[in-house]
């Protein structure tokens, strides 16, 4: 007989969790004004009308929220032109993938991915006990959906596809997309992560809510985070069948996303072409950044989110360090590259003079 283990077990797939990097703060310097650049967040305080919702709705905040997001879910129905029941919402898009691979995998299931891609997804899979299965991006730091499709075994159950991809910028077209959405089986779920489609300028670009409505077997994800300015509040949703968003439902937290969250997100759909305007000054300043390096001399993956990404390999630490002594926080992939993150055209402009100074 074995003897029991002397204290408790966590489980393997726990124990062996990559941990999530946060985009720090820039350090303080005496004098001089800092910028972070590290989290892809919205650079624009939030519009009067929007902080006055979020302020008004604290004020119950000794009641539980509205566990149904009814007034959310109603707003984004008619918004999206999709039933409320196949909206699920959660604590930032991020918790909502959470939720979906807990009601699809478990050990011994894979989850098809394109790497580099957003970090959360290695942790999200592994504590399901799932396998991540990365299928390397091509040269240009885009999706191999050709590749992702001949990665699908009979122990896929989820494909995510991150459009635009962070941290390196690319979108995928509608076109490829549903070529891809072909060659999947239709049992495995294929996740599409738009947690930047705002701020995508291509000539085909996706807009996978399309995608979804004549198919079984595709979750579109969105966030408030990003396009919206809600980082702070943790709200983001899934637009998915029936059976794939009630299963998300039944996985989430009960009562997780706040009064404040919802109300700031019903706000903020109602100041839509505000916030969609400041996204276009972004994408304005994007480009400007772009050029810029360009013109520098480095080869920069087409950005299609709110952010740009340097291919430093072994320099990386160091230009993320310079470009802190600086006062720009860039978020650094040690041994691969940086993202950088579109903000305020001052910090923009701090980080391109240490971009200059490291061109080869
Ligand atoms: C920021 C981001 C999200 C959204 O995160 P939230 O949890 O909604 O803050 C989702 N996917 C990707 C790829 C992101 O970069």
């Amino acid at each position: 007989m074995t003897s029991a283990p002397d204290r408790p077990q966590i489980r393997p797939a726990i124990a062996d969790l990559p941990a999530y990097v946060p985009g720090k703060p820039p350090a303080a310097r005496d004098g001089v004004p800092t910028y972070k650049l590290s989290s892809n967040e919205n650079p624009f305080p939030p519009l009067a009308g929007i902080l006055e919702a979020a302020t008004d709705a604290a004020g119950a905040m000794n009641r539980y929220p509205d566990m149904g997001c009814t007034a959310l879910y109603a707003r984004l129905s008619e918004h999206l032109g999709v039933p409320v029941t196949h909206l699920a919402a959660g604590t930032g898009s991020v918790a909502v993938l959470y939720h979906l691979l807990q009601a699809f995998c478990e050990a011994g299931d894979e989850v098809v991915y394109a790497w580099r891609s957003f970090e959360a997804y290695p942790i999200a899979v592994a504590v399901t006990g799932a396998t991540s299965v990365q299928v390397p991006l091509d040269a240009e730091a885009r999706h191999d959906l050709g590749a992702m499709a001949a990665a699908i075994t009979d122990r896929t159950k989820v494909v995510i596809v991150c459009t635009p991809n962070n941290p390196t910028g690319p979108a995928v077209g509608r076109t490829e997309l549903q070529e891809f959405l072909a060659k999947v089986p239709s049992h495995v779920v294929v996740v599409v992560d738009e947690a930047y489609r705002e701020f995508v300028r291509i000539e085909d670009p996706v807009d996978a809510v399309d995608l979804y409505r004549d198919r079984d077997n595709v979750a579109v994800m969105r966030t408030f985070a990003k396009a919206y300015g809600l980082a702070g509040f943790r709200v983001g949703y899934v637009i998915a069948p029936e059976p794939i968003a009630s299963a998300v439902r039944a996985c989430a937290l009960p009562f997780g996303v706040s009064s404040v969250a919802q109300a700031a997100a019903v706000a903020s759909l109602e100041r839509e072409k505000e916030l969609l305007e400041r996204v276009e000054t972004l994408v304005v300043e994007r480009g400007r950044v772009v050029e810029a390096l360009r013109e520098q001399g480095w080869d920069v993956p087409d950005p299609q989110g709110n952010f740009v990404w340097l291919k430093l390999g072994d320099r990386t630490v160091e230009f993320a360090a310079a470009a802190d002594e600086a006062g720009v926080m860039v978020r650094p992939f040690a041994g691969d590259g940086a993202r950088i993150s579109i903000g305020d055209p001052k910090g923009n402009d701090i980080f391109l003079s240490v971009a200059a100074r490291f061109v080869r």
